[in-house]
């Protein structure tokens, strides 16, 4: 069944909720899993590493990409732009390997249009109240940057009809197990081991 093309998961849900931590914990129990490094303008944050967390772009690097139709979704977001470089995805897909995606609604929503045989998950928090927290105690980001990401989840919140799965992230480890559930679920789904 080697010819068959990999599945496309897409996990979404607003800033904070630990989109994240939840995929590097499915990721540490499935090696065989791709992700899709996203490209993206905003600033490097502590601990991260060029390539291996986001590939970092200016503006006018990240306006070439979209010009050249590099991008297999994007979107701005609180002022800065994230993006899913096409070809890597593609070529992993045509491999037969399964590719996660991380990334926020509005990109979501371009891949559904894309790629509607993907499987969309979104992570919701256990509150409002919860990811205000978590999205507070980070602390990344400057004041205002952190109430435009909470006024965002809002909106993003408000979109989670279009996913296929709804996940409660309050405690990773069973999170990891749900995606973990539904990876297994597609393939069964579609005949496959
Ligand atoms: P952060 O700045 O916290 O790393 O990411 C901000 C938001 O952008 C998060 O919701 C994250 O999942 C999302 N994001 C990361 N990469 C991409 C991408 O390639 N495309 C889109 N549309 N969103 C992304």
């Amino acid at each position: 069944m080697s010819e068959q093309k990999g599945i496309l998961f897409i996990l979404s849900g607003p800033s904070a909720v630990g989109k994240g931590t939840v995929r590097k914990e499915l990721f540490k129990r499935n090696p065989d899993l791709v992700f899709s490094i996203s490209a993206t303008t905003r600033d490097i944050r502590p601990g991260e590493v060029d390539g291996v967390d986001y590939y970092y772009k200016t503006r006018e690097e990240f306006e070439e990409l979209i010009k050249q139709d590099k991008l297999l979704e994007y979107a701005k977001f609180v002022n800065n732009y994230y993006g899913t470089p096409r070809q890597f995805v593609e070529e992993q897909l045509d491999k037969g390997r399964d590719v996660f995606l991380e990334i926020e609604v509005q990109g979501a929503m371009q891949v559904k249009d894309n790629f509607p045989e993907g499987v969309f998950i979104f992570l919701l928090p256990p509150s409002l109240e919860e990811l205000e927290k978590r999205l507070f105690h980070r602390g990344t980001e400057t004041h205002a940057m952190m109430q435009g990401r909470l006024r965002k989840a809002i909106e993003e919140i408000k979109m989670m009809d279009q996913y296929d799965y709804l996940i409660e992230n309050d405690d990773v480890k069973k999170a990891a197990s749900k995606v973990e559930s539904i990876i297994q679920c597609e393939h069964l789904r579609r005949h496959r081991t």
